[in-house]
């Protein structure tokens, strides 16, 4: 078999060679339960504790701030629905959000709206960015929770995340993000950035997967979504994933220490596949080209059907996505590119491609041969591209 060109990073990463060892001896030598007495129980309980400096340091914040979790959607709901509690307390029911949240916000956004809560979705425009003067316009007396994407999943667009969180503090509203795509990849402050509640998830930065972590500033109140043992300062019970929670802060660690570096270069393998890309006729990058994370790269092809460009592109051994791994599957198109005002027959011909540090300029060139080789074929024969060249129908890009 002949090797494949991985890139779908943004939807999982691989492992690291130092996570995956450190998570193997942690499974060896220190299988202790982290809440025992006995050595072994408190040399997991150190590991624990050494994790949570770990990780509270990459992101500015203190080790009481971070709570381990299951990943990035556990972590997202039990921000949502903390927040949400307190505004309940409080007579606040309103929450503002963007269209293009990953699921694990929107569907316990719309939890909550069956449960009596307003939600204003704010507008993420062509760019793919949502405006913070938008969000301040939103915020009203009965607000109890402004969420908002770091990054964005699909299209990669960097969200103004600074600027909202300080309307945020200004106006004493709370502000969660969704920094999943962000944390590991670009620089993430929570105290510079005046965030409240953040979610992030190992396997996005070469961690292990089911293993996450949300930040909670000190003083915000967070409401259990899983009940037991006093874990995680009583807010999380169940017996720790030391082997996961270890391995994922030798990922981020390392992903903190290279990142300046991997963001410099892995920008530039980017600029160099969206110009390729660029030159396929009837094609458009999605989102901001600027404001985007260093590895996403997502297009719109008229006349194609994304499922066929990905099985075709599989058998040229690149392997890719038309959007989020969660919705594929499903029908419909993606959310995300029709809340930046694609229409559904272009937003079918979506790809995405998330490149890593070990995707060569090589590679870069070879995926925009295949891209190009497979857009021609497929429109060939397809009905919609002979409408639109036949003038039947007009070309929209
Ligand atoms: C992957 C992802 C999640 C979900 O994280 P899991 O750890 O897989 O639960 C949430 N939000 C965003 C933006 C993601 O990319």
């Amino acid at each position: 078999m002949r090797s494949m060109i991985y890139a779908d990073n943004a939807a999982t990463t691989k492992m690291s060679e130092t996570a995956v060892n450190t998570m193997i001896s942690v499974i060896r030598e220190n299988y202790g339960n982290a809440s025992s007495l006995y050595s072994i129980g408190q040399q997991a309980k150190e590991i624990l504790e050494e994790a949570r400096r770990s990780v509270a340091e990459t992101i500015g914040a203190e080790p009481s701030e971070i709570l381990f979790t299951s990943g990035g959607s556990e972590a997202d709901n039990q921000a949502i629905l903390s927040a949400a509690e307190l505004g309940r307390k409080n007579g606040k029911k309103h929450i503002v959000s963007t269209a293009f949240e990953h699921h694990a916000v929107l569907h316990t956004l719309e939890k909550l709206r069956r449960e009596g809560f307003e939600i204003t979705l704010l507008d993420v425009h062509e760019n793919g960015i949502v405006r913070p003067e938008e969000a301040e316009k939103a915020i009203r007396e009965d607000t109890c929770l402004v969420t908002v994407m770091y990054a964005n999943n699909e299209i990669g667009t960097i969200q103004p995340v600074r600027e909202i969180g300080e309307i945020c503090r200004k106006r004493g509203v709370l502000f969660h993000t969704d920094a999943v795509q962000a944390v590991g990849h670009i620089p993430v402050n929570v105290k510079e950035d005046r965030i409240d509640l953040l979610s992030a998830s190992a396997h996005k930065f070469h961690g292990p997967k089911g293993v996450g972590f949300l930040y909670a500033r000190k003083g915000v109140r967070l409401t259990n979504l899983i009940e037991g043992g006093a874990q995680e300062n009583g807010k999380r019970a169940g017996t720790e994933n030391v082997p996961g929670i270890a391995a994922m802060a030798a990922a981020l660690k390392e992903a903190a220490a290279r990142m300046e570096q991997n963001r410099a270069s892995l920008s530039e393998k980017r600029d160099r596949l969206i110009r390729g890309l660029k030159q396929i006729p009837h094609s458009a990058l999605n989102g901001d080209a600027e404001h985007r994370l260093p590895g996403n790269v997502n297009f719109c092809f008229e006349g194609i059907e994304g499922e066929s460009l990905l099985l075709l592109l599989d058998d040229k051994g690149i392997e890719a996505s038309s959007g989020s791994a969660c919705t594929s599957g499903s029908l419909d198109p993606s959310h995300v590119l029709l809340a930046i005002g694609r229409v559904h027959d272009v937003a079918h011909g979506s790809l995405r491609l998330s490149i890593g540090e070990e995707t060569t300029n090589e590679e870069i060139d070879y995926i925009i041969r295949s891209v190009s080789e497979v857009t021609e074929y497929l429109r060939s024969f397809s009905p919609i591209w002979r409408d639109l060249e036949s003038g039947k129908k007009p070309h929209i890009l």
